[in-house]
């Protein structure tokens, strides 16, 4: 039986801040939580403790185009030029690759205070479109690299057969996504058995968007989440809202709450353009809203009107969606900065309530963001041992507590402050660092130039 004990002079629990606490951490699981104890000998001593983040929008892969899309091009940049970047890099890879790549972005993200990831995994395919002789085979690279870097994985094999509204047929960039609804029944059941053996992981399904599954489509798969998460892509762009008017005569977010059963098994990433009907729809749903700030930012997305939808106690968590940066706390303060730029007021997403907003979007992101990845976050006793400790004597944490300790995080600090990392009660990062992070930024570096020498 493996037992930790652990001592925090301040730890985060689901009831707020508690001081001079022992987590012991029995098989991976929170086995007891004392408060207002001394440490002893044999307590392994910090001074911080926070729960672990979810990150419940990722696509591992778009890790190796970090910072290769951020030249001006012969047109307009936007979204759609970026995609088209993306769909050659996508064309280069193999299954090794995917896995390297896959396995820094995990790295990275444990070492950024996330502890699980939702992984919205559309690559599934051969670079000539044909399936692999293990139709699951990429998903499986997905689960070797969260298995290498031990982060918990909520898989999420993605169902994408259309180019845009109303069943277009697929482009040939979009080949090494493309299935059928039969072949995708064939396909969740081995990511089944990909994820088996990974502890504590997660199998959801992910209609990609409403651009590439028909409502008809998504209706005939949903038996397949089998009680999992159900993520969609939505409203990510103006161009999206208005093909899906000129298609159906209503908007995607108003489309999906009409046609399908949406509640909170679900998670509507990005959402950023709605109205206020359809915000109170998701709410009313209890929907997760998976808000990407820094990727929206980078792709020129758009806003989420966050304010109004946390004001109507909407739910919501972050993603780092294409990996261009991994930080959780960027994430947070990217959120809020949003709100400020556009409200012209500060701390937009604080409440009467919880006045720190560092303490209301870590908690926000942390509670919607396990429903989304389908699991029960914080550190419960029986919950795994994933939490994140901070290093308290940074120049920026020092002489802060409790709830400042958040707000000093989220908007002065990040990634750096991190210390350690557990994760089902094994520390993964220690002083910042991941124990593979040698082994696994070496083939990273191998993959990436063979992989962007082949352009
Ligand atoms: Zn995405």
């Amino acid at each position: 039986m493996s037992r930790t004990d652990l001592w925090f002079a301040s730890l985060l629990l689901p009831e707020g801040w508690a001081d001079d606490v022992r987590l012991t951490v029995i098989e991976g699981r929170v086995a007891s939580v004392t408060q207002g104890t001394a440490a002893v000998p044999t307590d392994e001593r910090h001074e911080i403790g926070l729960p672990g983040l979810p990150n419940l929008h990722s696509h591992a892969f778009q890790r190796g185009m970090a910072g290769l899309t951020e030249r001006r091009g012969p047109s307009e940049d936007s979204f759609w030029t970026w995609r088209e970047a993306m769909y050659r890099f996508v064309d280069r890879m193999e299954p090794d690759d995917v896995e390297a790549i896959a396995a820094q972005a995990f790295l990275e993200m444990l070492e950024g205070g996330f502890t699980r990831v939702g992984e919205f995994h559309y690559l599934h395919h051969a670079p000539t479109g044909a399936a692999y002789d293990d139709i699951a085979e990429l998903a499986g690279r997905i689960a070797a690299a969260a298995s290498a870097t031990g982060i918990a994985l909520t898989l999420l094999p993605v169902f994408y057969a259309h180019a845009g509204f109303g069943g277009q047929p697929a482009a040939p960039g979009q080949r090494r996504f493309v299935n059928d609804v039969e072949r995708y029944g064939r396909l969740i059941e081995a990511s089944r058995r990909a994820v088996s053996s990974l502890p504590d992981a997660v199998l959801g399904i992910a209609p990609h968007s409403l651009r590439a599954a028909t409502p008809a489509e998504i209706t005939t798969i949903l038996p397949l989440a089998a009680g999992g998460p159900i993520h969609i892509h939505i409203a990510e762009q103006t161009k999206e809202v208005d093909d899906c008017l000129a298609w159906s005569g209503r908007r995607p977010v108003e489309l999906l709450l009409d046609r399908l059963p949406v509640d909170g098994r679900w998670c509507l990433v990005h959402a950023t353009h709605v109205t206020e009907a359809e915000l109170d729809g998701m709410v009313a749903r209890r929907a997760v809203a998976g808000l990407c700030p820094i990727t929206e930012a980078n792709l020129g997305d758009g806003l989420f009107p966050a304010r109004r939808f946390l004001d109507g106690d909407g739910r919501f968590g972050v993603g780092s969606d294409s990996n261009v940066l991994i930080d959780a706390a960027e994430e947070l303060r990217i959120l809020e900065y949003g709100q400020r730029l556009v409200l012209r007021s500060r701390n937009a997403l604080a409440s009467p309530a919880v006045p720190s907003t560092g303490r209301r979007l870590f908690d926000g992101a942390l509670l919607g963001g396990s429903q989304a990845l389908g699991v029960a976050g914080g550190l419960a006793v029986g919950a795994p041992a994933d939490l994140v400790s901070l290093k308290a004597d940074d120049t920026t944490l020092v002489c802060r507590r409790h709830d400042q300790w958040l707000d000093a995080w989220v908007f002065a600090g990040g990634r750096a402050q991190v210390d350690c990392v557990w994760r089902a009660g094994r520390k993964l990062v220690a002083a910042g660092r991941h124990l593979e992070r040698e082994a696994i930024g070496r083939r990273y570096r191998q993959t990436l130039a063979r992989v962007l020498q082949e352009a």
